[in-house]
């Protein structure tokens, strides 16, 4: 007689487990449904057996109701040698992304296998790209919920790994200094850490409380809700956003607050090289700038506190005037329904116009290799012309650009015969596809693309995509010589997912004297609002607004395309 007993149902859980994968993996790649459903209502069956599968006999598990002789036997293969043949297989045929995508709750594995065979998407990041740019919506069997649902179920579970994008949590952020603020209303409170130095990922919060009675301000942080899971530790309290990012508020007396301020913003080795030249004790100061001016220094904004890379540049008064949002006088790198995008040509027009106050907008819809995102044919790119044509007659003076994101292909070349590649104001040259090629074919590739007369911008330069796609591996040496001999603009892609050219080598490309342009790759209106973390990620690589080229007004800008 057996009784149900809570270790005995555990001790069957990691072979319904395999089974419930191997029915999937079955599903993904479309085997005999009748099969699938036998292998998963096993499952299904021994999850609820009240003892341990493992310990009877082949013959015992074939007389199990539900059962039978052929997944009897792969129980028992499995017990024997800890995995399923057929599984390994089908495992053998599927990239891992797509089994991890498997994973994601919401999305069973015939919509992975769309999204894998229709969309060509093979990991968690790129579809969340595709979530963000709207790719889903009009695939078969989805729609706009369910792209929705994907989009917050990859959310958070990039959550859980307790790293985020800048992007996602600024307004969190900013939401808690104002509660503390608020809770301490003559005391200081400051960011620090990689969210004060505007970095692109953030995995913990840090922020410097100055309050006359330390003792109160823990109590009150304590008993204030503005924070999950509080615990205190020495003079940190320590908790939780609702989103699960980790914050860390530092609390010191208000005296200290700069000098703390200032040692928690810039990392170690920044804040050592400055401290290093200061020779007399400032235990108090009463702002940062004080603590730059006893070192010798120009103040340093806290986005170029990494390491010594500006030090000396400070040391001569030289720093760079940061780029800011309002020096952005144009949006290059745009798509409109034409290809992938949501709104209309003029809507964009409109909104640049309009909302944003800029004085150009360029488009750039995807070239015809690009046929996940409806790339536009030959025929397609002239009739785009002519209605750009056609509205830059009534724009009073906007002016629409016509460019184009021509996909790089695998052998670095264009993707427009020259009698049409011609026809464009500009070109951002993009790869979007082969992207596991290695570091010296990845850097020729690029190389070919940017040697081609007729590129303007190497688009989003590795395609990595932020906690989720590793770019792929490119010489940036060898591909930011090739733009500065060729005249070629880099891109700082502004979608928070890319930030592509990478900010640690915006002085490199500065130096060898490659501008560089902060293009938002809009899918919509709202898109155009990531400007403002392309901006963010510039400033941080020390862009300044005279080599950035959408910050040229429409008449310089028309001069340069023009060559
Ligand atoms: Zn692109
Ligand atoms: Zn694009």
């Amino acid at each position: 007689m057996y009784f149900y007993c809570h270790n005995q149902i555990m001790e069957n859980k990691p072979i319904s487990r395999t089974l419930r994968m191997l029915s999937q993996l079955m599903e993904l790649h479309d085997v005999n449904p009748f099969k699938i459903r036998s292998i998963a209502n096993a499952a299904f069956k021994v999850d609820k057996l009240p003892y341990p599968i493992a310990d009877k006999s082949l013959e015992q598990i074939e007389k199990i109701e539900g059962i039978g002789k052929s997944i009897a036997a792969k129980i028992v293969e499995l017990r024997d040698t800890g995995t399923i043949a057929e599984m390994d297989e089908l495992l053998a045929n599927t990239p891992e992304g797509v089994v991890e995508m498997m994973g994601i709750k919401g999305i069973g594995p015939k919509k992975v296998a769309i999204i894998w065979h229709d969309l060509g998407i093979e990991n968690t990041g790129e579809l969340f790209y595709a979530c963000n740019e709207n790719r889903l919506i009009e695939v078969k069997g989805f729609g706009l919920k369910t792209q929705e649902d994907i989009r917050k179920a990859i959310e958070f579970r990039m959550a859980s790994n307790g790293k985020f994008l800048y992007a996602q949590v600024e307004k969190e952020a900013g939401e808690l200094l104002d509660a503390l603020k608020a809770l301490f209303p003559s005391g200081l409170a400051e960011f620090a850490g990689d969210f004060r130095r505007l970095c692109e990922v953030i995995s913990e919060l840090v922020i410097v409380l100055g309050s006359r009675d330390q003792e109160i301000a823990f109590t009150t942080l304590l008993q204030s809700t503005v924070l999950n899971n509080v615990t205190a530790n020495g003079n940190h309290i320590s908790g939780e956003l609702p989103n699960g990012l980790l914050v860390d508020i530092i609390c010191v007396e208000k005296r200290y607050f700069y000098k703390e301020l200032f040692l928690q913003t810039g990392n170690d080795e920044h804040t050592e090289a400055v401290l290093s030249r200061i020779t007399d004790v400032i235990d108090q100061p009463e702002s940062e700038e004080l603590i730059y001016i006893k070192s010798g220094l120009e103040f340093m904004k806290p986005e170029l506190r990494e390491g010594d890379i500006y030090i000396e540049r400070a040391e001569n008064n030289a720093l760079p005037v940061l780029i800011s949002y309002h020096d952005l006088k144009g949006t290059l790198h745009n798509h409109s329904t034409w290809s992938d995008g949501v709104n209309t040509i003029e809507e964009m027009a409109l909104y640049c116009r309009d909302t944003l106050k800029l004085e150009y907008l360029g488009m750039c819809d995807h070239s015809k290799s690009a046929v996940y995102a409806k790339g536009l044919s030959i025929e397609r790119v002239l009739q785009q012309q002519e209605e750009i044509d056609h509205l830059n007659k009534k724009l009073n003076g906007f002016k629409i650009f016509k460019g184009i994101e021509s996909d790089i292909l695998g052998d670095g070349s264009l993707d427009y015969p020259e009698e049409i590649l011609k026809k464009f104001d500009f070109i951002v040259a993009s790869v979007h596809s082969n992207l596991k090629m290695d570091e010296e074919k990845a850097t020729a590739r690029l190389i070919k693309a940017i040697e081609n007369p007729y590129t303007t911008i190497l688009g989003h330069p590795t395609g990595r995509l932020l906690l989720s796609r590793k770019g792929y591996p490119i010489d940036y040496k060898k591909v930011i010589d090739a733009c500065a001999a060729n005249k070629v603009v880099i891109e700082i892609n502004a979608n928070p997912l890319r930030l592509d050219l990478d900010w640690r080598w915006h002085q490199y490309a500065l130096e060898k004297g490659v501008w560089l342009s902060i293009n938002p790759d809009a899918h919509r209106n709202e898109g155009f609002a990531d400007m403002h973390y392309g901006v963010i990620v510039a400033r941080k690589g020390g862009l300044y607004k005279e080599r950035c080229l959408n910050a040229l007004s429409l008449q310089e800008i028309t001069k340069v395309f023009n060559q």
